[in-house]
């Protein structure tokens, strides 16, 4: 099937109020446009400098999300034109975002990255972290970002109680954070190996690559 018919069949699956991320990270321009030109508007890298090359050579209406880890030193790259950062997990990084956004004069949206999987090597916060850091002061008083949600992954295994477990696990954390943030509404999770699990389990927003564009070749 060609890339613009997985995303219609996939567009077509989702829930009213399921956005779709199409992760496009290691994909060439011309898949991404293929994507485009069947509709679809928000695109998902994980590594910045590829991020901003695709932003450049591509319509300027296509909100880019990051998606991967972020290191504080590349933020100054993205900061003119990204719309989303989901893997934020520490105060630095976010002081690091505001004072970018503030050379944009921009308010830069991100969620905040929360580790819900068995594996350690899979970055974020728990909650008590969370929470820990929404009560800082040093927090409140960032005001070119804005925290619209929280975002995790699952552990990758067959095992769907686990997987479904990991996704009840960021749902709670995501309420949690609303009694602090009531106007959240950003629950990232779902892949393409978990997303109707993560629907089911109350997500908002779901990060689909392979099932898109295919298998990727890191090679
Ligand atoms: C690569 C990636 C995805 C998409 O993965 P697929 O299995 O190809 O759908 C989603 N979220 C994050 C954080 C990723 O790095």
């Amino acid at each position: 099937m060609s890339v613009k018919e997985n995303l219609l069949k996939i567009k077509e699956s989702l829930p009213k109020g399921v956005t779709l991320v199409a992760v496009s990270k290691t994909k060439p321009i011309p898949d991404l446009q293929e994507a485009y030109n069947a509709g679809q508007r928000i695109f998902g890298e994980n590594k910045i400098q590829e991020m901003a090359q695709k932003w450049e050579a591509l319509p300027k209406d296509i909100e880019w999300h990051m998606i991967g880890h972020v290191q504080r030193n590349k933020v100054k790259y993205m900061a003119e034109f990204i719309s989303l950062i989901h893997g934020v997990d520490s105060l630095k990084l976010l002081t690091e975002i505001n004072k970018q956004a503030v050379k944009h004069n921009r308010i830069i949206s991100c969620l905040l990255q929360i580790h819900i999987a068995q594996e350690d090597t899979k970055f974020g916060l728990d909650e008590k972290e969370l929470i820990e850091l929404l009560n800082d002061p040093a927090f409140k008083a960032l005001e070119n970002i804005k925290i619209k949600g929280v975002m995790g992954m699952a552990s990758f295994t067959d095992n769907k109680n686990q997987v479904k477990e990991e996704f009840k696990t960021l749902k709670n954390t995501f309420t949690q954070a609303k009694k602090i943030l009531p106007n959240i509404n950003v629950l990232s999770m779902g892949m393409s190996g978990d997303y109707p699990l993560a629907i089911a389990e109350g997500s908002t927003m779901v990060r689909i690559g392979s099932s898109i564009f295919g298998n990727r070749n890191y090679a």
